[in-house]
């Protein structure tokens, strides 16, 4: 066997830019579309590749400098011919500057998967927090009913095409700079798919697909929040040759609640009291997602304090356990006191040791408005 480094014609300290080069220019000259019926040529692409595909990997280059063909196993490194093709493959057609197609081809040859279909959902706060089961509307793509998918009319059928014989590839010369070869590409006649169909389904006109509006139940889970997605199987486009249906992805988005305010699995309820019930302390009903609970607001309470009730708040999503929920007490001062509340808070401004002097009259603010204009 010829040494790797001599096939590509490099020297052993080459590196990989001037290994790629190498290949790229190798490929070409010996590539079996420029060299029909030319087996010395054909030998000679095999042999770069080979070289190639070894001088290319480092840890294959090592083993090869160590121990010589050897250190590398001529199955795998597919010096048979041409096998483990694929890669080098789509770098030879890389060369020829793209436009060779084969994905159709790859395509067609098996049971394909259809595609997922997204849709969005806006539900309500509370909703979220107890998890809802909801009856949307969604359109997917699912095989012809009247058809089944063949895409020509009962009764009739589709033909192999006749300028593909079937393949849905079709070769063609192509003139380069390198000379002329032979190009491969989709037919044209059958788009691809390798029949042609005479009588087209009345109901999918030939396309064996069609779009149905369909109503299905979806469960949404406690403590989904927004941005969530609901993903239900098998919901999506259908498949076709056999593949299996893609998915439904739902978006979730959640309205605001006026109440309640939401972070992660924890919720924030603000809580106005008097300001004699911040002073005394009292017992209220405060709103909590479930309803209304008892709570005693104890005596001395300063604004902004916030108490925490466990286990109060959104479920979690996967079912573990709750957030907590969290009151934050807003005192309102009280205004427009009538002369009687008046002559209490004085009172009791003055039990408190407070300098009390009655605020300037009316008259001095419009004084003071009156300069500031
Ligand atoms: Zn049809
Ligand atoms: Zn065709």
């Amino acid at each position: 066997m010829r040494d790797y480094y001599d096939i590509l014609e490099v020297s052993k300290d080459a590196g990989q830019d001037e290994i790629k080069k190498a290949y790229r220019r190798l490929a070409k000259k010996y590539h079996p579309d420029l060299n029909p019926n030319d087996p010395e040529a054909e030998q000679k692409f095999k042999e770069v590749n080979s070289a190639y595909e070894i001088l290319s990997d480092e840890e294959k280059r090592s083993r090869y400098d160590r121990f010589g063909h050897a250190g590398v196993d001529p199955q795998a490194s597919g010096g048979a011919g041409f096998g483990g093709f694929g890669d080098i493959f789509d770098d030879i057609f890389d060369i020829f500057g793209g436009g060779f197609s084969r994905g159709s081809a790859s395509r067609r040859s098996g049971p394909v998967r259809g595609g997922d279909v997204k849709q969005s959902i806006v539900i309500e706060f509370k909703e979220a927090v107890f998890g809802v089961e909801k009856e949307i509307q969604t359109r997917r793509f699912e095989t012809c009913s009247t058809c089944e998918g063949s895409g020509a009319k009962p009764g009739t059928e589709k033909k192999t095409c006749s300028k593909c014989h079937g393949s849905g590839e079709v070769r063609y010369a192509q003139r380069t700079p390198f000379g002329q070869f032979m190009q491969v590409g989709t037919c044209d006649q059958c788009g691809g798919s390798g029949h042609v169909i005479d009588e087209p389904c009345e109901t999918c006109k030939g396309s064996g697909k069609e779009i149905k509006t369909r109503k299905i139940n979806v469960k949404i889970p406690a403590g989904v929040d927004s941005d969530s997605i609901i993903s239900v199987r098998g919901e999506g486009h259908h498949g076709e040759k056999g593949g299996p249906p893609g998915d439904l992805h739902i978006y979730v988005t959640v309205k605001e609640d006026p109440v309640f305010k939401r972070e992660g699995n924890d919720v924030f309820v603000t809580i106005p009291i008097s300001y004699t019930q911040a002073v005394l302390g009292t017992e209220i009903k405060v709103p909590i997602l479930d309803g209304y609970q008892d709570y005693t607001i104890p005596e001395g309470t300063q604004p902004g304090t916030i108490f925490r009730l466990k286990n109060q708040g959104v479920p979690n999503v996967r079912g573990l356990g709750r957030g907590d929920l969290f009151l934050t007490v807003d005192v309102t001062i009280p205004k427009d006191l009538n002369d009687k509340q008046r002559e209490l808070l004085i009172q009791f401004s003055k039990e408190m040791g407070e300098q009390y002097s009655s605020p300037p009259k009316k008259k001095f603010f419009d004084k003071v408005k009156d300069v500031l204009k």
